[in-house]
């Protein structure tokens, strides 16, 4: 029996075998050990590979040499070549028999062996060639990973999950009957792949560092997502333990459960608006029977992933009518388009980037795409007709920003209007307060906005220079730094004074300690995994609202983030002291 640590980021607990998933990502691919018996099946993976990439090779040449001109189609005679070379060949293979890892493995590590050799050889066509390589390598990868995520959305009984790294995408196609929790070597505790977890309800653990070292397919291990541990080959106390631990974490939701129906309030009457993010329009039925009070962010992106072509306008009609339409009359906050940071969608070619969070991402994209753009407004607009729609805009750092993208909102409206195509005059627009800088000018956005909604993933990550993704820094990212809960009280501060309603969507919500701290703070609306929604509103429901704004407002106080953490946990410790247990 072997116990690794990382960090929780979905509660739960499970036991199963393992399935080991390869990450596409070619730099991270990882070191994935296998079973002796399975070495002629990953060569025969590799052989195929190797064909597959060389009939694409082929056909492209071909399309070129017909379409451009054969002077352009020669670059591939390169790669060709490449594909053919027996020392390459050779030494994955080797590799494969010798260090018994997976061929993904082995080919990544041979690659890029490869191509670090060829960028010392002091020759300019030489290194030019390791473009090439990198290319060739790639689509190898490709060719190998496009199986496995085809392993992943055909799973045939419950499986956990054990990967190096798992994308957003990866984590969508997932087959959700079949995965009952999942745990990767790297990732932070608001990474998309954690938050994808927290929505399909399984336990998961992120920043293992080397779990797919320690366990192959079929491996039989516990992942406690409550205390975030793994335990490979348990023995028989400690698969005891597991089943005790299970029933008493069903007996806690159960119990939570029947906070369902009571509003989320304080003993003294103050309400706080307590919504669900949901990624998908499956996650409707879930939202509903924990009890939530509307969908506080619809995280639209999603629609766009793992698929080669965009969403159409009908397409995207049907699934926020179906969404507004259930959810009625409850209110739904649907967020536009939120590609890029780690979302990346393969029906756009987009130019690689050195820091894709600071990048070409999400509403700048959008307005560069007005088409795109416009497609998912009309969408929304004509689904407005259907239920209570509100819209946001993600990652607005300036004014501009926000006018701009309200303009081609109207402009979107004017379309409908003279196409005679009925939607809600009225639908509220709204900022993603998630960059200090729109934070800082939230008193100006106040005047434009209808409504705030404050992303702590990214406000925390952005005014603390934390990757939100990265476990090596995960100590860094804190929520109850003293820099953001002072950008947090001005954004708050900001919407009251121009009576604009003001919610918090971040992961910061789904802990009932931090959530009492938002609340005492002046927040109007929390929304987190409909998962977790139940816990936070036991806190709520446990104090006077009198008590924790003396709390919170003392909390601005404090120096440090450690030290506003234990005071808040101290002074909720003495009035309701059931907020800290389980
Ligand atoms: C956030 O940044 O807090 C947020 C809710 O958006 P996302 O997690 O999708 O970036
Ligand atoms: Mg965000």
């Amino acid at each position: 029996m072997q116990v690794l640590h990382g960090i929780q980021v979905s509660p739960g607990v499970a036991m199963g075998r393992v399935l080991v998933f390869h990450s596409e990502d070619f730099f991270s691919v990882g070191e994935i050990k296998i079973r002796e018996e399975d070495i002629p099946r990953e060569i025969a993976r590799f052989e195929e590979s190797l064909t597959k990439t060389r009939a694409e090779l082929l056909s492209i040449r071909r399309k070129i040499s017909d379409e451009i001109g054969h002077e352009h189609s020669d670059i591939f005679n390169a790669h060709l070549l490449i594909l053919e070379d027996r020392t390459l060949i050779e030494d994955v293979i080797q590799k494969v028999k010798q260090d018994k890892v997976a061929v993904e493995s082995a080919f990544a590590a041979v690659i890029q062996r490869y191509f670090h050799a060829f960028l010392q050889i002091d020759d300019e066509y030489l290194k030019e060639r390791v473009s090439d390589i990198k290319d060739i390598g790639r689509r190898i990868l490709k060719n190998l990973m496009g199986h496995e995520k085809d392993i992943l959305s055909e799973l045939k009984e419950p499986v956990i999950i054990i990967a190096h790294d798992l994308s957003p995408s990866d984590t969508a196609s997932m087959d959700k009957k079949n995965v009952i929790a999942f745990a990767t070597d790297i990732g932070g505790p608001t990474s998309h792949t954690a938050i994808m977890a927290r929505s399909l309800e399984i336990p998961a653990i992120v920043g293992l560092d080397r779990i797919t070292k320690e366990v192959v397919n079929g491996d039989l291990v516990i992942i406690d997502g409550n205390k975030g541990d793994v335990i490979i080959d348990p023995d028989l106390t400690t698969m005891d333990q597991f089943a005790k631990e299970e029933k008493r974490f069903i007996e806690l939701i159960s119990e939570l459960d029947k906070l369902k129906t009571l509003p989320a309030e304080t003993k003294d009457g103050h309400r706080v608006h307590l919504t669900a993010n949901i990624e998908f329009p499956d996650e409707v039925p879930s939202v509903l029977a924990h009890g939530a009070d509307g969908i506080g962010l619809y995280r639209t992106e999603y629609f766009y992933l793992n698929r080669t072509d965009l969403p159409g306008e009908e397409e995207q009609f049907e699934a926020y009518k179906t969404v507004a339409e259930k959810m009625s009359p409850q209110p739904v906050i649907i967020r536009t388009l939120d590609l890029g940071g780690d979302k990346f969608l393969s029906s756009i070619e987009l130019p690689h980037e050195m820091n894709p969070f600071l990048g070409w991402r999400a509403i700048r994209f959008c307005l560069t795409h007005v088409n795109i753009f416009k497609v998912q407004l009309r969408a929304i607009l004509r689904a407005s007709a259907h239920g209570k729609l509100k819209v946001m805009f993600p990652l607005i750092s300036s004014l501009g920003e926000f006018e701009r993208a309200k303009q081609i909102f109207e402009e979107a409206q004017e379309e409908l209007r003279k196409e005679g195509i009925p939607f809600d005059e009225n639908v509220p627009l709204g900022a993603m307060i998630e960059i200090p800088s729109a934070a800082l000018i939230s008193d100006i956005l106040a005047k434009v906005c209808n409504f705030f909604s404050i992303g702590s993933n990214d406000l925390i990550q952005y005014a603390l220079a934390v990757d939100r993704g990265n476990e090596k820094i995960a100590y860094l990212y804190e929520p109850t730094h003293p820099a953001i809960l002072k950008l947090i009280f001005q954004v708050i501060t900001s919407a009251k004074k121009e009576n604009a309603w003001v919610g918090l969507c971040g992961e910061m919500g789904s802990d009932p300690v931090l959530a009492l701290l938002l609340v005492g703070l002046g927040i109007d609306g929390i929304s987190t995994s409909a998962f977790v929604l139940p816990k936070v509103k036991k806190a709520i429901r446990s104090v006077f609202y009198t008590d924790i704004k003396v709390i919170a407002e003392k909390a601005l106080t404090f120096s440090t983030g450690g030290e506003i953490r234990k005071f808040i946990e101290e002074e909720f410790k003495k009035i309701a002291p059931e907020i800290l247990e389980g």
